[in-house]
């Protein structure tokens, strides 16, 4: 006797697609080496602006990462730059060192690169040294102690208008392909970072 046919029972699975690290856009690897000269020229103005040594310079304890480089937690999609503050055990405090903590400057390849294609035909370079620069203003005066980590919306208005300013500052004597398109823009620019506290 021929056994009847089974009931197939069919199973629809809804998979929810959640946006993954892996869905974003990444710099290639001309876009990091614009990243680096950028990174160069910034810190070339923050040491000449904030009369910072060579030797001193080794003392401020932060890093510039990009997207290929971060933890799903430094990943954000409100903001350029992420800069997340490492608070280490004063125990293991650097000899030398400023003090204890530690910032990641964690750029946001995937919100810049969007931005890039909004604007056409601005290459990375002039955009890159504007949020490079602005980011590291941020982790010297931190680091000076000029600017607390956490402080009050009101507080870190001021804080970023003032940081715009040294921005524009820095970037206006410097001669760079669209730079002054940027320094025009890109002074108004609320979304330049996020900040957080690494746990
Ligand atoms: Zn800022």
């Amino acid at each position: 006797m021929e056994n009847p046919p089974s009931t197939g029972i069919i199973i629809i699975l809804f998979v929810a697609w959640l946006p993954g690290m892996n869905d974003l856009l990444y710099f290639d690897s001309e876009q990091i080496e614009t990243v680096n000269k950028a990174t160069i020229l910034a810190e070339e103005l923050i040491s000449d602006h904030f009369k910072i040594s060579f030797s001193e310079w080794k003392r401020y304890r932060y890093d510039i990462k990009t997207l290929k480089s971060l933890r799903p937690e430094e990943v954000t999609e409100k903001a350029f730059a992420q800069i997340v503050k490492y608070v280490c055990n004063p125990e293991r405090k650097l000899r030398g060192s400023l003090h204890t903590d530690y910032y990641k400057i964690c750029l946001q390849d995937h919100v810049i690169l969007k931005a890039l294609s909004r604007e056409g035909d601005l290459p990375l370079f002039p955009l890159a040294a504007y949020i490079v620069t602005h980011e590291l203003i941020h982790v010297v005066r931190f680091s000076r102690f000029l600017q607390s980590f956490l402080v009050t919306a009101e507080e870190q208005e001021r804080e970023e208008a003032l940081v715009h300013s040294l921005t524009h500052e820095l970037l206006s004597g410097v001669s760079i392909p669209h730079i002054n398109y940027v320094l025009d823009v890109y002074i108004h620019c609320r979304n330049m970072e996020t900040f957080r506290t690494a746990d």
